[in-house]
């Protein structure tokens, strides 16, 4: 990933539009594992902007603080703990037609290598308030 959003989220649509590479489901897509409940970014899609912008575009739109948070990077390090999520149902990864499920060891994105890893483990805020 990624960033992750929180049960904070108040489905306000500022965020979704804001994704460089539309990484982020509304609360009515029929691919997000949360239902009605909030917006849900897809980890193996989310760049954390790198390329696009200094900071999350997602998080700098979001007017709630503790809805975007950071999470691990979708890196092969991160591999099961991507897959246990799923499994647990805290994500919904993609299965591809032919690559099957799109797993970091399929395909890694990109993420900041600023961040410090203390910031991601605790799932801190990714704005600033
Ligand atoms: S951090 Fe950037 S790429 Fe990731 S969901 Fe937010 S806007 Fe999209
Ligand atoms: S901008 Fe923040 S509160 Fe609004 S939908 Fe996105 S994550 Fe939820």
């Amino acid at each position: 990933m990624a960033v992750f959003i929180t049960d904070e989220c108040i489905s306000c649509d500022a965020c979704a539009l804001e994704c460089p590479v539309a990484a982020i489901l509304d609360e009515g897509n029929e691919r997000n594992p949360y239902d009605d409940s909030r917006y849900y970014v897809k980890p193996e899609s989310c760049v954390e902007c790198v390329g696009h912008a200094d900071l999350p575009r997602c998080a700098e739109a979001c007017p709630t603080e503790g809805a975007i948070v950071w999470d691990m990077p979708y890196t092969q390090e991160y591999e099961s703990y991507y897959a246990e999520g799923n499994e647990e149902g805290k994500y919904a990864i993609r299965v591809h037609k032919k690559k099957g499920l799109m797993l970091p060891s399929v395909k890694e994105q990109k993420f900041k290598d600023d961040i410090d890893f203390s910031n991601r483990e605790a799932h801190s805020n990714v704005g600033v308030f």
